[in-house]
């Protein structure tokens, strides 16, 4: 019955019965640390898992329970938990899907503190790693080891905005029985539902277009009811990196407008990535939504749209690219992405500075490269902002004429 309603329709309603809590019309915010007994038997008894009831926060609370079972429907999976960051989120189930002497394939890009726990992982527990850039289903059964016990992939990969193939991940991973983990951060459910396509594991840093509002830090994990019980009683309840209720019922707010959000996420940045093409200044525009992005096709197949977020290069050097943002009026020069706010940054000094360089080269992250995080704002003024400062840019002195009116 309750997955026939439409995900526009979900964000709003799933996993929110009012009658069930004094009629509230917005789901209360339970800010409890815990939960009393009527005696001493009913403690045995949830503690045993013989009677169902909440027990102590770290195990589970009754506004992140509403979020949980939202995220789960929104994503299409079984279960969900919620996390105290996306970092906590990424570690609980890398975690709880390796071992000592594991080994995991990475896509060849992965976010910056994602990089940084495959290097702990293998110094401190001897977990070793690969990156592949599953272009084919040779190039990833080529990096398969006996030992593989996870497959670990951003699609878009940030910040270089390559795309990769879940069905075909999907297809060589399952001939080995070895699970498909998507950090599915850049696109939201919304975009992109990789269950769907067959994957195992979704996981969400909720801090960027989940939230929406860049107020909170806050991850999710989505998928089925088994591994998602295994998760809460193991690395999410014994590593302890629970979200806070309050920031479940951010994120519970948030999400109301996750459809019309991106949505208009993704509008802007259509015009805005166009409106950059034609710039003087501007070297190579990164956008999923342009024909001729490598990779474009698969854009097509397995997402609703091209999402928020563009990567260009300047023409010119680091000091250059850096002076553009400096020059930008509106525009925050700032990491995270998905706020209602237009956010730049700098890759290579700043999300993925902790990537050595010779990588960070091999990855495509130049010392020219920005990342723009299109917000809410009118695309006109956006733009208006990204002109001028790119106007100035043209030390030879180019003027360009505004195309949007
Ligand atoms: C931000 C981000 C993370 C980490 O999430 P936090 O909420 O900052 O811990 C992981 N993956 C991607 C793709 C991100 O953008």
């Amino acid at each position: 019955m309750k997955d026939e309603k439409r995900f526009e329709t979900r964000v709003i309603h799933e996993g929110y019965e009012s009658t069930q809590h004094f009629d509230s019309l917005a789901p209360p915010l339970y800010q409890t640390s815990t939960y009393t007994f009527a005696n001493a038997k009913q403690g045995e008894h949830r503690f045993a898992g013989e009677e169902a009831g909440y027990i102590y926060s770290r195990l589970g609370n009754p506004t992140v329970s509403i979020l949980e079972q939202r995220m789960a429907s929104l994503e299409g999976g079984e279960g969900a938990l919620g996390f105290g960051s996306g970092m906590a989120a990424v570690s609980a189930v890398l975690f709880s899907l390796t071992k000592t002497g594991d080994h995991i394939l990475c896509s060849q890009g992965v976010y910056g503190c994602t990089f940084g726990l495959l290097q702990l992982l293998e110094e401190k527990f001897a977990i070793t790693h690969d990156f592949s850039s599953m272009s084919t289903e040779d190039e990833i059964r080529s990096r398969i080891h006996e030992n593989t016990s996870c497959i670990y992939v951003e699609t878009p990969i940030n910040p270089t905005m390559q795309l990769i193939d879940l069905e075909v991940v999907v297809k060589v991973a399952h001939e080995k029985g070895i699970p498909v983990v998507v950090d599915n951060t850049f696109c939201s459910p919304y975009l992109q539902r990789p269950l769907e396509l067959g994957c195992d594991i979704v996981i969400h840093s909720a801090t960027k277009y989940i939230g929406g509002h860049g107020d909170v830090i806050a991850g999710v994990v989505v998928g089925t009811q088994e591994k998602m019980s295994e998760i809460r009683m193991t690395t999410q309840k014994d590593i302890g990196g629970i979200i806070s209720p309050f920031d479940a019922w951010l994120l519970l707010r948030g999400l109301k407008t996750l459809a019309v959000r991106m949505d208009r996420h993704c509008e802007s940045a259509e015009k805005i990535a166009d409106l950059l093409v034609k710039h003087p200044a501007i070297e190579k525009v990164i956008y999923p939504g342009h024909s001729n992005h490598p990779q474009h096709a698969i854009m097509k197949k397995q997402m609703k749209k091209a999402g928020g977020m563009i990567s260009f290069t300047i023409k010119g050097s680091k000091e250059e690219a850096q002076k553009v943002m400096d020059d930008l009026q509106m525009i925050k020069i700032a990491v995270s992405l998905g706020d209602a706010e237009t956010l730049i940054q700098h890759p290579a000094t700043m999300t993925h500075a902790v990537v050595p360089e010779e990588y960070r080269m091999k990855m495509g992250i130049d010392d020219n490269l920005l990342r723009l995080s299109v917000g809410l704002e009118a695309p006109e003024d956006i733009w208006k902002d990204l002109e001028q400062a790119l106007n100035k840019a043209c030390s030879h002195g180019l003027t360009t004429v505004s195309e949007m009116k």
